[in-house]
């Protein structure tokens, strides 16, 4: 048994099992503005994609040990973390290998907690073993379905941040996860809470997405983060630089979206802890 201490970072788990909303993005320059302010976040890129990783700047032949030995229990979270060039924030990378852990690891019984022991070892290390970063924040990036990945991570995670894109069938993949949520709640992580909802790309111009943003916040409330992530170009290239946002173009709207949200995130932290 683990004892709760001081060392155990804030894990987050950013899901969606939908495609294409923002989870990445949102990981990468929310992690990053999190650095920025002082904290020392790890992403743990958990889909097989593997495009946070390569957003970060590790390339895929370059990525070694990755999160796949980690919840195959063959290598250490530390192991698998590397820098990057944002100081402060660490990525333990993801590769294709990932596809298969499911099959691999389905009959062991400790399949769902993969993530969260790997997460509760690396921190009884921290001080015993001063190369072992000390983490405040975990963000992991989910894959776009509810495999054992996404469930590995809902079960390490203290809470779960949504990117909801401002289109149409928003809020009908959202019912669909708060479902998800209290399914692991009852049965692997009674602890589990929503951190919030940030709706992602929205574009003033449309009306939809002015629709959608009242939507969502007469269906959630304040679970809705006040922040709301606009569609930018800078924020799209970014990736392709294998850069965050806020390093590429630290004044686009996207970047300094990313610096209110992160702050956001922040005081809710102080608030959820507090509850
Ligand atoms: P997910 O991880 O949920 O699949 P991504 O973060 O990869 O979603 O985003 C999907 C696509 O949308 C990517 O090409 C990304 O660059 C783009 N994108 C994400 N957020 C924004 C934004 N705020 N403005 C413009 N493009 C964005
Ligand atoms: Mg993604």
């Amino acid at each position: 048994m683990t004892t709760p201490s001081q060392k155990q970072p804030r894990v987050i788990a950013v899901a969606n099992q939908k495609g294409g909303v923002g989870k990445t993005t949102t990981a990468i320059n929310l992690g990053t503005a999190l650095a920025a302010i002082g904290e020392k976040v790890l992403i743990v890129d958990l889909d097989p994609q593997g495009n946070a990783s390569t957003g970060l700047g590790v390339g895929r032949k370059d990525r070694g040990i990755s999160t796949y030995e980690v919840l195959a229990g063959e290598n250490s979270l530390a192991e698998a973390c590397r820098e990057t060039a944002v100081p402060r924030l660490y990525i333990a990378p993801s590769t294709m290998d990932l596809l298969g852990l499911e099959l691999e690891i389905a009959s062991e019984s400790d399949r769902a907690h993969r993530l969260r022991s790997a997460i509760s070892a690396h921190a009884e290390r921290v001080g015993a073993d001063e190369t072992i970063p000390d983490f405040s924040y975990v963000l992991v990036d989910c894959p776009p379905s509810f495999n054992l990945l996404t469930i590995n991570s809902l079960t390490a995670a203290n809470s779960i941040l949504v990117p909801l894109q401002c289109e149409f069938f928003a809020l009908e993949g959202l019912s669909q996860l708060l479902q998800t949520v209290e399914q692991v709640k009852k049965s692997l992580n009674p602890g589990l809470d929503i951190h919030g909802i940030v709706l992602t790309m929205y574009d003033g111009r449309n009306n939809l997405a002015n629709q959608v943003v009242a939507d969502v916040k007469e269906y959630m409330g304040d679970k809705v983060y006040e922040t709301v992530i606009p569609r930018n170009v800078r924020v799209s290239e970014a990736p392709s630089y294998g850069k965050p946002a806020l390093l590429y173009d630290l004044k686009c709207t996207g970047s300094q979206a990313y610096l209110k949200l992160a702050s956001e995130v922040i005081q809710r932290e102080k608030t959820l802890r507090a509850a």
